[in-house]
C-alpha cells in the first residue's frame, strides 16, 4: 500500500477499524469472528492475504484465513512474495495464535499502519477471550441447572456453606434438608450449620468433620444431629470442599446428610441382642467380659480394686421341677430386677445361664465395699416371691473375687468366685464368701469333683465311719451315727460337707444314700453276729433322698439283704425337710416307722425350731444342733435356749439328743438340764468300723465324773 498517499491508507484503515469493530459484534463464535476479520483485512484493508493460526503440535495450524488458497497447511498459506507481518493474540492463561497479515506491495508496512493492525490484533484476542468466557458461564451455568435439579429431587439432605466467611454460614440447602430437619430454608441460611448438634458436642465424630473444615479436605462421620422439634437422628454426614477452580482455594462446602436413624436402631438391636440376655435384659456373658476388661483398665490406672461376684442360686433346680419353666423365668427376671437395684448405674449385672448371675462392682477402695453389695443381695433375695402365686423364699450362694488380689483379668476373677461361691454352697449355702488362695488347693473344683463322686462311688472310696452316742445317766453307749466318708486317693480324707450338697444338687445322693444304707445294715448284722450287745444306729437322710419314689421299700429291702430287724435304724431328718409338703412327708414317716424304724430330728435350733408343729410328726428324738452346744457354758442365752429345748422337748415325750459335746463342762451342764444322750470328740470323734468294733468289745464308757458343778 505504500504506494497510495497517506491520505488513502488512513481512511482504508479507519474504515478496516470500523468494519472489524461491526464484525465483531456481529458473530458469537471464535472461528466465525476469526473469518470474519480475515475478510475485513482483505476485502476493507486491501491485504492479499490474512490468517489465524492457532498453536499446535507441530506449529501453527491455519483456522481461519481470507485470501489464499482453500486447504493449505499454514506453511503454504503464509508463504508470500511481500512483506508479511504476524501479530501475536495475546490470552490467558495462553495466547491463542497468531494473526498473519501479507502487505500489499513490496513496501512492507508503515509504522502507523503497523500500530493499527497491533491495535485490531489485540481487539481480536480481547473479542475471543470474552466469547470463551461467556461460553464458559453458558456452560456452567447449565451443569449449575443440572445440579440443583438433582440436588432438588435426591432424597439426601443437602446444605451448602460458604467457607470464605467466618462461621461459615449456609447458603443452600434442598428440600430434603428440610425434610429430615424440619428447618425450612429461610429459616436456617445465613446461619452455622452447627444447630444440628446442639449442645450434644461430646461426639468422636465431629472432630473427624472439625479437622475435614479445617484442613479443606473431605470428611465422613455419623452424628447424633437433632430436627426442629428436638428429636434425634442419626445422620451419617459427608462433607467435601467446593475449589475456585483458577485460585484453587474453598470457597464452599457441601455437606450431604443421610438419615441412617433406622439403621442404627437397627444395628444397635442387633448389638442388643448379641450383648444382652434375652429373658432377663441383663448383660450377656460377651458384655460381661468387655465390662470387666474395661473395669480392670480403669482400676490399673485409678489404683483401685474391682470385685466380681458369682451368684448362684441356692436350689433353684427344685423351683423349676416343682413349678415349672414358666414360673422358673419369671423367678429369674424378678431376681434379675432386685439384683440390678442393689448396684449402683456403672456396675455390671450380667447373666451367664441357668441361675448364675455375675456382679462387676467398680470404683472399689476396700474389699469391704463388696461385701455390702453381698450383704444387700442377700437381703434383696430374702424378701418373698411370688411363683405361681405362692409365696417362695429364695437365697443365693455368692462367691467374691477381687482385682487385683484374686486376679488381673476377667477369666481368673470369674474362676476363683467360683471356686468361693462353691464353698458357700458347701457351707450351708446363702452366704457370700471371698476367695482366698487355700480354696483353690482342694485341688477339685466343682466339675472335678462330679466326676470324682461318681467314680469314688464305683471304686468303694466312700466309707461310713461311725460315732457313738451315749447315754447321759449311765455314760453307756446306746448307739452311733453313721457318718459318711469319702477317702479320695490322691486328696486324701473329704468331709461330708464338702460333697454331701453337691451330691444332692446331682442326684448322686441317692445311690450314694443307698450305699450308706447297705453299709450299715450289713456292719449291724456282723455286730450282732460277733455277739456285741445290740447297737442301733443313725442314717441321716438329706432332702432329696426323702423324697426319692419309694424310700421305705428301698430301706425294707436293705433289711431284707441283710437280716437285721428294722428297729436297729434310726433316721435323722432335719426341720426344713418335713416342714414341705406336709401330706407327703407325713405318709413317708409312717412308712418309715411302719418298718420299726426311730425318726429323729437333726440339727435342731437351726432352722424353723417350732415346738408345736413337730406334734403332728411321728419323732422320737431331738437333737440339738451343735453350734447351741459348743457356747453353752459361755453364753447364757445359748444355755437358757438348750435347757427349755431339753424341758419342751420331754414334755412333747421326746428324747433330746446334744450334738457336738467336746467339755466336760458342756457335758455337766447337760446333765444338769437333763438331757438324755450325747455325741461328740469328748468321747469319740466318728471312726471307721474296725475302730467302733474295739470300742465295743471293750465296752468303753463314760468316765465317772465328779460331782455337779
Ligand atoms: P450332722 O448329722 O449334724 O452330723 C454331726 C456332725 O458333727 C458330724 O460332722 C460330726 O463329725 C460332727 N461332730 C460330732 N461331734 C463333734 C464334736 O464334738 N465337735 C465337732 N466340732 N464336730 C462334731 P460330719 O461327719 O462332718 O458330717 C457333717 C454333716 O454331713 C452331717 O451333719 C450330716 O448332715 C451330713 N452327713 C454325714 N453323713 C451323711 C450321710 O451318710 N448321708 C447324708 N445324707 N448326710 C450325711
Ligand atoms: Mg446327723
Ligand atoms: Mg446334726
Amino acid at each position: 500500500m505504500s504506494h497510495h498517499s497517506p491520505e488513502d491508507r488512513l481512511r482504508r484503515l479507519l474504515s478496516l477499524v470500523g468494519e472489524c469493530r461491526r464484525r465483531r459484534n456481529e458473530t458469537r463464535d471464535e472461528a466465525t469472528l476469526c473469518a470474519s476479520i480475515c475478510s475485513a483485512l482483505t476485502e476493507t484493508g486491501g491485504y492479499p492475504r490474512a490468517c489465524v493460526g492457532v498453536p499446535g503440535p507441530t506449529g501453527y495450524a491455519l483456522i481461519a484465513g481470507s485470501g489464499a488458497p482453500r486447504s493449505v497447511s499454514w506453511e503454504e498459506a503464509t508463504a508470500s512474495t511481500t512483506p508479511t507481518i504476524t501479530l501475536e493474540l495475546y490470552g490467558e492463561p495462553y495466547d491463542f495464535g497468531v494473526l498473519y497479515i501479507a502487505a500489499s506491495d513490496a513496501g512492507g508496512f508503515a509504522d502507523d499502519e503497523r500500530a493499527v493492525l497491533e491495535h485490531l490484533a489485540d481487539d481480536l484476542a480481547e473479542t475471543i477471550a470474552s466469547l470463551r468466557a461467556a461460553m464458559a458461564a453458558q456452560l456452567m451455568e447449565s451443569q449449575l441447572r443440572q445440579l440443583s435439579r438433582a440436588l432438588e429431587s435426591t432424597s439426601n439432605g443437602v446444605m451448602i456453606t460458604s467457607s470464605t466467611q467466618l462461621n461459615h454460614p449456609i447458603v443452600y440447602v434442598n428440600p430434603a434438608f428440610e425434610r429430615i430437619t424440619g428447618y425450612s430454608a429461610a429459616e436456617v441460611i445465613g446461619q452455622s450449620g452447627r444447630f444440628l448438634v446442639r449442645d450434644d458436642l461430646n461426639q468422636k465424630g465431629l472432630n473427624e468433620i472439625r479437622a475435614a473444615l479445617r484442613s479443606h479436605r473431605e470428611g465422613h462421620a455419623v452424628l447424633r444431629n437433632y430436627r426442629k422439634d428436638g428429636q434425634l437422628f442419626w445422620n451419617a454426614l459427608s462433607i467435601a470442599p467446593v475449589r475456585d477452580e483458577a485460585g484453587g482455594i474453598t470457597t464452599h462446602f457441601v455437606s450431604i446428610i443421610e438419615d441412617v436413624s433406622e439403621r442404627i436402631a437397627y444395628e444397635q438391636q442387633l448389638e442388643y441382642h448379641a450383648t444382652h440376655d434375652a429373658l432377663t435384659g441383663l448383660a450377656n456373658r460377651s458384655l460381661l467380659n468387655d465390662r470387666i476388661g474395661q473395669a480392670i483398665a480403669r482400676a490399673r490406672y485409678e489404683q483401685k480394686m474391682v470385685g466380681v461376684l458369682l451368684l448362684d442360686l441356692d436350689r433353684f433346680k427344685l423351683i423349676n421341677d416343682g413349678f415349672g419353666h414358666q414360673p422358673a423365668d419369671n423367678l429369674l427376671r424378678t431376681v434379675a430386677s432386685r439384683l440390678a437395684h442393689c448396684v449402683r448405674e456403672t456396675d455390671t449385672v450380667a447373666r451367664l445361664g441357668g441361675d448364675e448371675f455375675v456382679i462387676v462392682v467398680t470404683d472399689i477402695e476396700d474389699a469391704d465395699d463388696v461385701s455390702i453389695v453381698g450383704a444387700k443381695i442377700l437381703r434383696s433375695l430374702a424378701q418373698p416371691l411370688s411363683v405361681a402365686e405362692k409365696e417362695v423364699f429364695v437365697s443365693a450362694s455368692i462367691g467374691i473375687a477381687m482385682y487385683p488380689r484374686d486376679g488381673d483379668h476377667g477369666e481368673a476373677l470369674l474362676r476363683n468366685a467360683d471356686v468361693a461361691m462353691y464353698r458357700v454352697k458347701e457351707h450351708g449355702r446363702n452366704s457370700y464368701r471371698f476367695y482366698t488362695p487355700e480354696m483353690s488347693q482342694m485341688a477339685l473344683d466343682r466339675l472335678d469333683m462330679e466326676g470324682n463322686l461318681r467314680r469314688a462311688l464305683e471304686r468303694d472310696e466312700l466309707q461310713v465311719y461311725y460315732q457313738p452316742i451315749l447315754s447321759l445317766q449311765s455314760g453307756q453307749m446306746v448307739g452311733a451315727e453313721a457318718l459318711l466318708r469319702w477317702c479320695h486317693p490322691r486328696i486324701g480324707m473329704i468331709q461330708p460337707a464338702e460333697f454331701i450338697p453337691l451330691a444332692e444338687e446331682t442326684g448322686l445322693i441317692i445311690p450314694l444314700g443307698e450305699l450308706v444304707l447297705r453299709q450299715v445294715c450289713q456292719q449291724i448284722r456282723a455286730w450282732q453276729q460277733a455277739g456285741l450287745p445290740a447297737m442301733h444306729v443313725a442314717i441321716n437322710i438329706s432332702a432329696r433322698q426323702f423324697r426319692q419314689e419309694d424310700l421305705a421299700g428301698n430301706v425294707r429291702r436293705a433289711l431284707d439283704e441283710s437280716g437285721i430287724d428294722g428297729s436297729t435304724l434310726e433316721f435323722e431328718l432335719t426341720e426344713s425337710m418335713v416342714m414341705h409338703d406336709i401330706e407327703n412327708t407325713l405318709t413317708t414317716l409312717r412308712e418309715l416307722k411302719a418298718l420299726g424304724a426311730a425318726l429323729s430330728l437333726d440339727d435342731f435350733g437351726t432352722g424353723y425350731s417350732s415346738l408345736s408343729y413337730l406334734k403332728r410328726f411321728p419323732i422320737d428324738t431331738l437333737k440339738i444342733d451343735r453350734s447351741f452346744v459348743r457356747d453353752i457354758d459361755r453364753d447364757s442365752d445359748d444355755a437358757a435356749i438348750a435347757h427349755a429345748v431339753i424341758a419342751m422337748a420331754h414334755s412333747l415325750g421326746l428324747k433330746v439328743v446334744a450334738e457336738g459335746v467336746e467339755s466336760e463342762t458342756q457335758l455337766q451342764l447337760l446333765r444338769n438340764y437333763d438331757c438324755d444322750f450325747f455325741q461328740g470328740y469328748l468321747f469319740s470323734r466318728p471312726v471307721p468300723p474296725a475302730e467302733f468294733t474295739l470300742l465295743l468289745q471293750n465296752g468303753k464308757q463314760l468316765p465317772t465324773t465328779g460331782s455337779t458343778p
